[in-house]
């Protein structure tokens, strides 16, 4: 028999993942904080729950898809949270990209509980979750990932079963480290042709297809130089996801000069106003800097 599912957080990501869920036929229960965000789900056939606890008694598997470590602990080990209402022998999967340790908490207070936890973050943006193309990369326990796996399906083209619990994250933040060190590449490359008189789009055209080739230049290259800075990923979030990457990088005793670097800039483009900009606002940070002084100093 299908398990029944759960899916808390339908925000830009978790809404249109519940909705692939549905359509792939799973009985699903949805909550989110702000409700009427769950209204078009309900429509199309989903039940409601009001609380992650009252969801939890419900369902068999529970999917959380909410902003960063301190949301997802309070959705599953809070006053009104899944821990509270779980049934024994069901696995809460957690979607988010949050800090890999509080995976391992949380796996530990669900076995008290009779229950085991899967991370299993994604790429792909909102597109990838639109399309049901995400990338989906899992840690946790093999019998686990091969219960959630074709709920998985329903959601994503690439799944991995990563390793233990925690892998799926470790595994996403160094998703994280390729994404901003190509993407500083990237802004540098245009910004280095614009300043000597190059076509942008036809540089990228050019090297598109041979060694430097990336999702970052295909996709954001001709953006940046038409100075299309709408999101897409927000800065915002890639600056929570590297504050991630430097705290296991600096448990784990391994420098990240790059991803420092890129995290820094990022900080510019935040105090700039533009932490709700698309991450290829990066290259107006480096315009910034390669202009000359509006005024000599005083
Ligand atoms: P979002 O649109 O801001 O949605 C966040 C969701 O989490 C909303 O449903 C929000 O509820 C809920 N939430 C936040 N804090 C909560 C709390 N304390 N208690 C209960 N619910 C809470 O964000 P998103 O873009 O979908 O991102 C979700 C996760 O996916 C993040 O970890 C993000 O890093 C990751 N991610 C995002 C992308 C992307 O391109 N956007 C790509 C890959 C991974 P309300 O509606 O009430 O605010």
């Amino acid at each position: 028999m299908q398990p029944r599912i759960g899916f808390i957080g339908l925000g830009i990501m978790g809404e249109p993942m519940a909705g692939h869920i549905l359509r792939n036929g799973y009985d699903l229960t949805v909550h989110n904080r702000t409700a009427s965000k769950a209204a078009s789900l309900v429509e199309s056939g989903a039940r409601e729950a009001a609380s992650p606890v009252e969801l939890a008694s419900q369902t068999d598997i529970i999917i959380t898809m909410v902003s960063d470590t301190p949301d997802v602990e309070a959705v599953v080990a809070g006053p009104s949270g899944i821990i509270q209402g779980i049934r024994p022998g069901s696995v809460v999967v957690d979607m988010s990209t949050i800090a890999p340790a509080m995976e391992k908490k949380l796996d530990e207070q669900l076995q008290t509980v009779g229950c085991t936890l899967v991370d299993a973050p994604v790429s792909g943006g909102d597109i990838g979750a639109q399309k049901g193309t995400l990338a989906i990369m899992a840690g946790g326990r093999r019998t686990d990932f091969e219960r959630a796996k074709p709920v998985f399906e329903a959601m994503g083209s690439t799944i991995t079963h990563c390793g233990p619990v925690g892998h799926g994250q470790l595994t996403k933040l160094s998703n994280q480290i390729l994404v901003s060190l190509t993407l500083l590449g990237v802004c540098e490359a245009v910004l280095f042709a614009e300043k000597n008189g190059l076509e942008p789009e036809v540089m990228i055209e050019a090297v598109r297809g041979g060694a430097a080739g990336s999702w970052q230049l295909s996709t954001l290259g001709p953006r940046i130089a038409r100075a299309d800075y709408a999101p897409g990923f927000m800065v915002d979030l890639l600056q929570k996801d590297l504050g991630l990457v430097l705290e296991a990088g600096y448990q784990a005793r391994v420098s990240l000069m790059g991803t420092s670097l890129v995290r820094q800039l990022m900080s510019a483009a935040q105090s700039m106003g533009d932490g709700r900009e698309g991450t290829q606002v990066l290259a107006r940070v480096l315009k910034t800097l390669a202009a000359p002084r509006a005024e000599p100093d005083c």
